[in-house]
Formats: structure tokens, C-alpha cells, sequence
């Protein structure tokens, strides 16, 4: 959540790269955006509702700066308006700060050691100028030092301080925060997509840091106050700096790229195996425990039912329920945590948790070094490039495939490998997007319209419904649910009426029968229905008010695709409202705070 961007650079032109920076984290939230930088060695901070863009449009970007910091911010504290926004000064205007996070004790420090402070802003983060502002007698670093043991919670800060008008100072615990290193200019930023395209190394600042960036050094401590060195890094992958291209939206873009991030992770699988460092991780293991969020939680339920298909014990659980309870996790567990960006809060706080209780630990993510590859004994790596669009895709088809190639390592004996690879090629080679997206346009003006919505399935088709009714809310805001199509029965047919809308998956052979009685009972009490299968059966067209063909993937491998229909009907509902399906309200892409 939030995205921070902080540059010192030799060049004066420190605002268009600001610009560029946070623009480019936008996805990161979207609520309200602000700036300082300095101008005549002065402060200059400007504020704005809404996104970068309209902050940025606002600005001569030819005034002349050579350090600033910029903000795009996910409010937690305090509604998002033009005085919560960041940075948030200190009271006499000494200190400039943008925070990525949660400050937990800030009522308490607003009555204690800031009693006197008249405070700006509804936010907690204004306690961090203000007390940097109390402990500072001349020396930024030890004012720091001094504010990060008061401070309860979690941070990512870019700081500056009017007496010092060559540095970015910066301190983080829990939040990520990165250095990017270019001739004579560094960044700071929450994620390596604000760099320039001229950063060609950068690096990742330890938990629990502090310390400054100038134009051509970085100066970093731990929490002990003991200076440390971090491994400079190569920024290997440029993709991040993709733009949109043709398509209307990331999202749609990011549809249409499920077939290409499908083929290069199966041919980075075949080059490298997924390259553990230990060669032995998976010996021993007698019981598997898939935990994660949104969207990476319902692909984890794929991983749940392959591994149990296997013999191996496994479930799948949300991470906010895991770590608030006493899990038991026997002896041999590996533990799998699955994160899109790597920074989700709750899966890092329950990684700490199946450390302490004695489990191996393997990390699912797109993004290397982010705190869940860091914190896991093993990562795999999805090969799914930059998600922008604030609702999850590819990646989700993404973690999915990776599944089915985890299960493949761990069945025993070992399936034929290259049989198995073969085959799942030969079927993502027939994926057409563009067909799915034409089929699904009738089905929109009747899912616009709808109050109603059900997505039901049975085995894997129920957790493709879960995802399904997911991504509907998401960008839509429809009022839309994921059932197991036997459960409807038990309760919730009562809310069928004649505007619901049922949306029925039906892509397993064995169940297609026993799928159809529940679309007869909602059909007899009103609801409209669609059913998506690969089956193109009488019976199944006969009963649907919509079918939607999906293309012929062997039924093994459907739920690697399955979703991409209601990826593309969702999308294009969202637009049908008039809505941003890239930025959905109230949502942000990587869920940095608990
Ligand atoms: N807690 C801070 C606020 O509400 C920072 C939120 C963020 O990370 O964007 O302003």
C-alpha cells in the first residue's frame, strides 16, 4: 500500500523524475498524492486529492531541484483528503515525511512526548515529522535513532530535513524500501518500478535501517547502531517498465498475457527446476500447509487439492486467520506461502509463526528479494512480470500452473516428466484470448444489471468460483458470491429471485449431471443463467440462458485457465459501469499493513 519515491541527483531536473517515480507507483494506492522538494533551499510541499497524474499535472515540472520526495498514498488513518495527504511537516517546518504503514501508538505519542504539538492532520504518520522535530538537536541520524525506538508499528520512511539540503534520510521496519543507484543520482522507493530506466544496480535495505542516501553514496545502520553493508544488486529485469501498449487498461493487458506468462513458466521449469539451494527440501515431508490472501489464497486451494490427490496431507488457510489462532503444524511440515508482490503483511506475519513452530518454509511470488522470498527457506518464482492493475490475473493463472509443477517434483514415483510438460504445452498452445473476450461480451449487460450474482461449481470448479465472484467484486462492485454448487441448497437458494444471476462452471466430466440439478432448482426459481464449460453439450446449452465456450483444455490441467472467461467478463463489466477496472475504490495492489 502507498508508494514512496525520494531522489537526490546531481541534475536539477529532480521533478520530472518524481514524476515519472509516482506515476509509476500509482497501483501502490491512489487516494491522494503529495510532494516536497527543494526549491532556493526552501521546502516546497504540494498536496493533492486524487492520483500523481493530477498532482503532477498541476506543476511546472521546469522548476529547477536536485532533491525531493513524493508520495502516493492508501489512507489508513484519516480520510483521503488534501491535509492527510503526504509528506506531513513538522510543526515549525524542519522535517518533511512520506510514510508507507501503520504508526500504532500515535495516540499515545500525540499525548505523551507531542502534547503540545498542534496537529494538521487526522494521520498517524504526522507524529513522525513532529518527533523527529522533539529529539532533534543538530544531527538528523540520531534523531532518527532516537524516533524509531518510540515508534510502535510498522514503516517505511523518505525524509527531509531543511538544515541538510544535499540527503534523503530514510528508516524502514516491516515496509520495504529500496536503493537505486545511477551516476551521481540515487532513489529511494518502495518498489523498483519508480527507478529511471538509467538505474542499472540498486539495493535492499535490511529490516530495522536507517541511514541517508546522497547524489553518489548511501550510508546505512542497523537498529543497534552498527553500520552495515548491503549487496549491490542488478536490476536484471527491465519489464517493469512496460506501458500499456494497445490496450485500453493494464488489466486487459495483463489478460491478454496469460498465454506467453504460462509458456515462460513452464520453460523457465524445464531449464532450472525451480533451483533450490537445498537439493534435499522436500525429502521427508509428510504434511503441506498453503498459506496466503485474496486471490493467492484460492490459488493455494488448487495447490491443497493437488497435493492431497497425491497422499500427502494438506490444507490451505487464510494467513489473517492462521496467525490469530494456536495452528498446530506436526514435525515435517512444509509450509507454502503464496504472495503476489511478497510484501502482504498478514502472509509475512504468518511465515514468523510457522518458523517458530519448526516448519520448512518455501515462498510462491513475482518478485524477487521481496520480504516473503528473504523471509522462506526456498522461493519459486513466478515468471508472471509487473502486475499493475490492481486486481490479480496472470499471476493467479500463474501461481496455479506452478502448483501443478510442484506437484509434479513431489509425486512419487516421479511422473514422467517430459510427457507431463508436453501435454501441458500442447494445451496452453490453444489458448485463444481473443475468442474468450468475444464470447463473453453477450453476458455482459445481463451481469451489469444484476443485483444477484452466484458462481457455483463443484471440486476445482468451486474454487474457480470463489476466485470468479472475487474479481466480479473487485472491479464491479456488484454484490457477488462463490458457492460450492452442492451448499446452495443448504441455505442461500433462498436469495434467488427472478433478477439473480447464476453463473455456472462445469469443466469436470463426472460432475456435469450433478452441477445441472442446481442449475435446475435456481433456473425454476427465476435465475438467469450462464454456464461456462469446454463441454459443448445439448443438455448444458438447452438449460443456459448464456453458454460460454471454454476452449478444449485437457480437464486435468482446466483450472489453470478456467477463471480467464470472468477475468475478461469482469473487466468489461467494470467498464459497462463506468468504472476504472484498474483502480478499483478502496483497494491498492501489494496489502502492506495488517
Ligand atoms: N498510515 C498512513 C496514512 O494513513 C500511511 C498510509 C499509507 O501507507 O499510504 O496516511
Amino acid at each position: 500500500m502507498c508508494g514512496i519515491v525520494g531522489i537526490v541527483s546531481e541534475s536539477k531536473d529532480c521533478l520530472k523524475k518524481l514524476q515519472e517515480g509516482l506515476c509509476a507507483l500509482e497501483y501502490r494506492g491512489y487516494d491522494s498524492a503529495g510532494i516536497t522538494f527543494f526549491v532556493n533551499n526552501k521546502f516546497k510541499t504540494i498536496k493533492n486529492v486524487g492520483s500523481p497524474k493530477e498532482l503532477f499535472d498541476g506543476l511546472d515540472l521546469k522548476v529547477k531541484s536536485n532533491v525531493g520526495i513524493a508520495h502516493t498514498r492508501w489512507a489508513t488513518h484519516g480520510k483521503p483528503d488534501k491535509v492527510n495527504a503526504h509528506p506531513h511537516l513538522s510543526e515549525k517546518g524542519l522535517f518533511s515525511v512520506v510514510h508507507n504503514g501503520i504508526i500504532e501508538n500515535y495516540r499515545e505519542l500525540k499525548d505523551s512526548l507531542l502534547s503540545g504539538v498542534n496537529f494538521k492532520s487526522q494521520t498517524d504518520s504526522e507524529v513522525i515529522s513532529n518527533l523527529l522535530e522533539y529529539f532533534y538537536s543538530g544531527d538528523v541520524l540520531s534523531a532518527i535513532k532516537n524516533v524509531t525506538k518510540v515508534l510502535d508499528g510498522c514503516y517505511a520512511l523518505a525524509i527531509m530535513c531543511k538544515d541538510d539540503k544535499d540527503k534523503i534520510y530514510f528508516a524502514r521496519k516491516n515496509m520495504s524500501l529500496l536503493i537505486g543507484i545511477n551516476n551521481n543520482e540515487r532513489y529511494l522507493s518502495s518498489d523498483l518500478s519508480a527507478f529511471s530506466k538509467e538505474c542499472d544496480t540498486y539495493l535492499t535495505l535490511p529490516n530495522n535501517s536507517y541511514g541517508f542516501i546522497q547524489k553518489n553514496k548511501e550510508e546505512i545502520f542497523n537498529f543497534n547502531n552498527e553500520k552495515v553493508c548491503v549487496k549491490v544488486e542488478n536490476i536484471e529485469n527491465k519489464a517493469f517498465l512496460t506501458k500499456q501498449g494497445k490496450f485500453n487498461y493494464f488489466m486487459e493487458k495483463e489478460i491478454y498475457e496469460i498465454k506467453a506468462v504460462l509458456q515462460d513458466t513452464i520453460l523457465c521449469f524445464k531449464e532450472n527446476k525451480f533451483n533450490f539451494k537445498d537439493k534435499e527440501f522436500f525429502q521427508n515431508i509428510k504434511y503441506i500447509k498453503i498459506i496466503a490472501c485474496g486471490t493467492s489464497y484460492h490459488a493455494s486451494l488448487v495447490g491443497e487439492k493437488l497435493f492431497d490427490s497425491l497422499g500427502i496431507m494438506s490444507n490451505a488457510e487464510i494467513a489473517s486467520e492462521f496467525i490469530y489462532r494456536k495452528p498446530y503444524l506436526p514435525e515435517n511440515t512444509l509450509a507454502i506461502f503464496v504472495s503476489q508482490s511478497g510484501e502482504t503483511a498478514d502472509t509475512l506475519a504468518a511465515i514468523k509463526v510457522a518458523k517458530s513452530l519448526g516448519a520448512k518454509t518455501l515462498g510462491i511470488t513475482n518478485v524477487k528479494n521481496s520480504a516473503v522470498d528473504r523471509e522462506c527457506d526456498e522461493s519459486i518464482y513466478l515468471h508472471a512480470g509487473v502486475e499493475k492493475a490492481v486486481a490479480s490475473t496472470k499471476a493467479y493463472n500463474a501461481q496455479v500452473l506452478t502448483f501443478y509443477l510442484l506437484k509434479n517434483i513431489l509425486q512419487k514415483p516421479q511422473n514422467k516428466e517430459a510427457e507431463f510438460i508436453d501435454v501441458l504445452e500442447q494445451n496452453i498452445k490453444k489458448l485463444n484470448i481473443k475468442t474468450m473476450h468475444k464470447n463473453i461480451l453477450p453476458v455482459v449487460a445481463l451481469v451489469k444489471n444484476s443485483k444477484n450474482i452466484f458462481v457455483v461449481g463443484r471440486n476445482f470448479d468451486y474454487i474457480t468460483s470463489l476466485e470468479a465472484s472475487l474479481k466480479i467484486k473487485e472491479i464491479t462492485y456488484l454484490n457477488c458470491e462463490g458457492f460450492a454448487a452442492g451448499e446452495l441448497k443448504h441455505g442461500t437458494l433462498a436469495l434467488i429471485e427472478t433478477n439473480s444471476v447464476v453463473i455456472a462452471y462445469i469443466t469436470e466430466k463426472n460432475l456435469i449431471d450433478k452441477t445441472l440439478n442446481i442449475v435446475a432448482q435456481a433456473k425454476s426459481r427465476g435465475a438467469k443463467i450462464v454456464i461456462i464449460s469446454q463441454f459443448n453439450l445439448k443438455k448444458l446449452v438447452a438449460v443456459s440462458d448464456y453458454f460460454i465456450k471454454l476452449a478444449n483444455f485437457s480437464e486435468q490441467f482446466m483450472p489453470i485457465v478456467s477463471i480467464i472467461p470472468i477475468q475478461l467478463l469482469a473487466y468489461e463489466t467494470s467498464l459497462a459501469l463506468k468504472h476504472n477496472p484498474d483502480k478499483p475504490r478502496n483497494l491498492a495492489k501489494s496489502v502492506t499493513v495488517e
